[in-house]
């Protein structure tokens, strides 16, 4: 294992703050797992402790068929934000930006140098692509933030790895998918292996998040120069690994083993591994995930509980104004499942407190939120 550290640019004077990538293995495959992103999210990164053990057994076992690269604590900036025993990991407390929004448009960028280069010869365009991206991170001007500098970091370590898993967690949630429509053949044994209750499908959610940073490059490019063969190159997920709380150790270690059940899927690992179950959940667009509010403040009892395969029409929870008694039942407006709940059980104006996982399109333009 080799242990490599980026020091992240604009910490203040007597601070240092640093992104440590555990690299196992060797060879020209590479898998890319980072964990808590939204720092707050702690699940991945116990997961990724679970992981770090494992993947020092297997090199010592001689089982690594490529290259793994592990970042545990993707966010330091995030990790420090605790403000009076709250912590504060989604949004850059300096700037209010949300920490996994906003990564660069690596094929925009490459596009004009890859005029007349590219061909049909699928493993040169896809060393000239990862080339290109590299060397484009590396000649943006300096970061202007710790924020820019760290997105840098992160999709630099990443943009040219072949499998990218990027560890989050919703709430209180199911384990959930957010990929690209066209990955999700090559992802659906990670789904079954996860015993994920959802996946949500979408080609560009409009937020520029890490994993569609890292996936939607290879789409856009194969778009542009549709004469040469351009793979996608990059099979990248989000995944959602339950709620803030769910770091309970039976729970970590079976998503650790199922992950790395998946990179023997993808050749990164050799030696048996338990096949991936045959049933998955289906996946839904993400325009098709209803993002339930309340009408008016109150405190909120749930009606559901997660993982509920609701119809529409189904009370999903009540909100009561206890001085005016206002009380209100908000339904499913789609069948699907239940598949994240707020954790905060008093309503606020815009914020969700509900989402259901619903087959048809019921969303448009961005389908992220904050
Ligand atoms: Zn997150």
């Amino acid at each position: 294992m080799e242990h490599i550290q980026h020091t992240l640019p604009w910490s203040s004077a007597g601070m240092e703050r640093r992104v440590s990538v555990f690299r196992f293995g060797s060879g020209s495959r590479k898998a890319y797992i980072q964990a808590a992103l939204h720092a707050d999210e702690l699940p991945g990164m116990r997961v990724a402790a679970e992981l770090k053990q494992r993947l020092l057994e297997l090199e010592r076992q001689g089982r690594l068929a490529g290259v793994i690269e592990l970042v545990p604590v993707a966010n330091p900036i995030g990790l420090g934000q605790v403000f009076q025993a709250t912590h504060q990991g989604r949004f850059d407390l300096a700037s209010g930006h949300n920490f996994n929004r906003d990564f660069p448009a690596l094929a925009a960028l490459i596009a004009p140098q890859l005029e007349g280069r590219l061909g049909d010869d699928a493993r040169h365009n896809i060393g000239l692509v990862r080339r290109l991206m590299r060397e484009a991170i590396s000649a943006m001007p300096p970061a202007a933030s710790a924020l820019e500098g760290l997105r840098r970091i992160l999709l630099l370590q990443a943009c040219d790895a072949d499998v990218v898993l990027d560890l989050h967690c919703d709430f209180e949630s199911v384990v959930l998918l957010y990929a690209l429509p066209q990955l999700w053949p090559a992802l659906k044994p990670l789904a079954a292996r996860l015993d994920a209750g959802a996946v949500l499908l979408a080609e560009d959610s409009g937020g520029s998040s890490f994993d569609e940073a890292c996936a939607l490059p290879w789409l856009r490019l194969a778009e542009q120069f549709g004469h040469a063969r351009i793979p996608l190159a990059c099979v990248a997920t989000t995944v959602e690994l339950r709620g803030m709380a769910d770091t309970d150790r039976p729970q970590v270690q079976h998503s650790a083993e199922a992950i790395l059940g998946f990179l023997a899927d993808q050749g990164l690992l050799s030696g048996d591994w338990p096949a991936a179950p045959s049933t998955c959940c289906d996946a839904t667009p993400f325009s098709g995930a209803q993002y339930a509010c309340a009408p008016h403040p109150g405190v909120v009892s749930f009606l559901q509980p997660l993982g509920k395969r609701v119809a529409a029409g189904d009370p999903l929870f009540e909100v009561i104004d206890p001085i005016s008694d206002q009380h209100s039942v908000v339904h499913a407006t789609t069948a699907g499942v239940l598949y994240a709940r707020e954790r905060l059980r008093y309503a606020q104006p815009g914020l969700w407190l509900a989402k259901v996982a619903g087959a048809h399109p019921l969303r448009h333009g961005r389908l992220l939120t904050d």
